[in-house]
């Protein structure tokens, strides 16, 4: 097994992954470094540096005498009055002057030289929307002003954190009540409260700094809010759970503009939804308070294999991953390209323990494979942050650098286009279903893509602590599969459209070539436009439920999208 420093080590000894090398096809992790040397204009609603404190610093003035939804909880009222007279007419451009001075925060509006950067998704397939307004919220005060002014004015409005919604719905034709200044993580003892605009890659660092963890996933732009309020699978899932399952309580301003506390014992309904219940559904959530884990020793291991012994090591890894000891977690991509040659397949995954047992549970999927890994690669992380920084893509940069270079002066990441669909699978995948999967992979080289694109897809291990939470116990009901899978597909930013579409069928139609094989679920993070059977797949039985706490406190559904509960 190579260490660090030899194989994977670059020219100045810094650690890179196996499949680094630009002849291969990027997996789904490694994009963003690819999207990164490619060089485009990486450009993203600015976010900004905040201090924890003032992020989650409540403009509350007082607490209101418990009424609406459930008595006893905690509710109060911030800023602008709720009960505005709604307007016939739409606002003016003297109601949207007003708006702005009556934030603490920003409002751009189109015309404006910050407005082209500010309506900007991550993915710039998005850059064809074109919002009314976005309000750079500073409190919860600033939200309730903005959901007073939708209210009034019948203007639709959505909640956005980092941007990376894969349906682009964090934006809106009218008003993008954007989160972003309320970012920070304030740890105290075991508890971290964090703004709910913080992206994952300061989440990890804030936490690092006092030696704690939180799961979450790995796309270190990727904000706190859309990630937790869907689940939020990572790389220490299976130790410690779903980035949601770690919430304890969270402060949110619902539609009728109050900031309530939401937690087991203060609106427990609106608790419960927020923990997979999606992002953009029940109100604009400013702040989560998370339980933390202690850091302890981490391994990051990368492992490749020929194609040829691709079915093998699939055969291997799903016999293998789901039902290792919590402290192993893995994941399986298969990626090719448009046009090009012979496709990868790697297994990557941490384990929190000692090199010994790695290896010793390493060496059982080896056994299972039938062969050694070509390209062995383990890694005792200096640190968490250093292993966060190796999973988010940006083993040679620094936190500042691993941003966009709107999120940070210093940052170095780029936007980047991709098309996502999910499934989860609860049973192995049979011989039969494994040469499909094959087959769907290599497909993709005889598909006349755009130049640079790539495909593929990525198996995430799941059970351990993610399977011992029940299905009903919170939002997130998909807690019976194995593993979960992405299939995705990605371009270089200004491709030929036309080459672009054929990937985008291709991903299409190897997900269906897969239908036979999933459990028909799919994971609300990867919101997917083209699933018609979305309530089923995302939520299954607790789509009813999600339904009553909608009504209950959105009952003029102020926050909707397609796809929205
Ligand atoms: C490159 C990439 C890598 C990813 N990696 C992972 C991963 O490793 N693990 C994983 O689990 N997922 C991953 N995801 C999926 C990710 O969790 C979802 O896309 C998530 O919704 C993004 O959150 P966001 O805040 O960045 O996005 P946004 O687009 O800002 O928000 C997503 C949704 O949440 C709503 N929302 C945003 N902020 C708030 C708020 N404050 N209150 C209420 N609603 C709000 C929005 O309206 C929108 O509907 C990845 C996605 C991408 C694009």
């Amino acid at each position: 097994m190579a260490q660090a420093g030899s194989e994977g080590g670059d020219s100045q000894g810094r650690w890179t992954r196996p499949w680094e090398s630009p002849s291969r096809p990027p997996g789904r992790r490694a994009f963003l470094r690819f999207a990164a040397a490619a060089g485009g204009a990486g450009l993203l609603a600015s976010c900004s540096r905040s201090s924890g404190s003032s992020a989650v610093s409540e403009a509350a003035s007082r607490t209101a005498s418990p009424a609406g939804p459930q008595a006893g909880s905690t509710v109060r009222a911030v800023g602008a009055s709720s009960s505005s007279p709604p307007s016939s007419a739409p606002p003016s451009s003297a109601d949207w002057t007003a708006l702005g001075h009556d934030l603490s925060g920003t409002l751009v509006r189109p015309g404006e030289a910050a407005y082209n950067v500010a309506k900007r998704q991550f993915d710039p397939r998005f850059d064809t929307l074109h919002p009314a307004g976005i309000a750079y919220c500073r409190d919860p005060h600033d939200v309730s002003t903005c959901l007073a002014f939708v209210r009034k004015y019948g203007v639709p409005v959505a909640a956005r954190s980092g941007g990376h919604s894969y349906a682009g719905w964090s934006s809106s034709s009218g008003l993008i009540v954007d989160v972003t200044r309320m970012a920070g993580v304030n740890v105290s003892g075991t508890a971290a409260t964090v703004g709910a605009g913080t992206h994952l890659i300061d989440f990890y660092n804030g936490l690092s700094a006092h030696g704690r963890v939180v799961p979450g996933g790995s796309c270190p732009t990727v904000g706190i809010a859309g990630l937790t309020l869907g689940g939020g699978v990572g790389v220490v899932s299976r130790a410690f759970g779903l980035t949601s399952d770690n919430v304890t309580s969270l402060q949110i301003v619902t539609a009728d503009g109050l900031l309530r506390t939401c937690s087991a014992s203060s609106n427990p309904d609106l608790f419960w939804a927020c923990r997979g219940g999606g992002g953009g559904n029940f109100g604009v959530v400013t702040s989560f308070t998370f339980a933390t884990h202690p850091a302890s020793e981490i391994i990051l291991f990368f492992l490749s294999w020929p194609w040829s012994r691709a079915a093998r090591v699939i055969s291997a890894w799903q016999s293998w991953a789901p039902h290792a000891p919590d402290e192993l977690w893995s994941n399986l991509h298969l990626a090719a390209a448009p046009g090009g040659s012979i496709p990868s397949i790697q297994v990557g995954g941490t384990y929190l323990g000692s090199v010994t047992a790695a290896s010793r549970l390493l060496e059982k999927l080896y056994a299972a494979a039938g062969s050694d890994p070509s390209s062995p690669f383990l890694e005792v992380s200096p640190s968490w942050l250093h292993a966060m920084l190796v999973e988010a893509g940006c083993a040679s940069l620094t936190v500042n650098e691993c941003h966009l270079p709107t999120q940070n002066p210093a940052g170095q990441l780029s936007r980047a286009s991709e098309y996502a669909k999910s499934d989860f699978f609860t049973k192995p995948l049979s011989s039969q279903g494994i040469g499909t999967l094959l087959s769907g992979v290599e497909s993709l080289q005889r598909v006349s893509g755009a130049p640079g694109g790539a495909g593929g897809i990525a198996f995430d291990a799941l059970g351990g602590a993610v399977n011992r939470i029940g299905p009903g116990a919170t939002a997130f009901v998909h807690r019976d599969a194995l593993f979960q899978a992405q299939y995705t597909t990605t371009w270089p930013v200004g491709s030929a459209s036309a080459g672009v579409a054929r990937q985008h069928a291709w991903q299409q139609s190897f997900w269906q070539s897969m239908r036979p094989y999933a459990s028909g679920q799919a994971y609300q993070n990867y919101i997917d436009p083209a699933l018609t059977s979305w309530r089923q797949a995302y939520y299954g039985a607790n789509f009813s439920r999600l339904t009553q706490v909608k009504g209950t406190y959105d009952p003029d559904r102020l926050f909707t999208f397609p796809q929205a509960i």
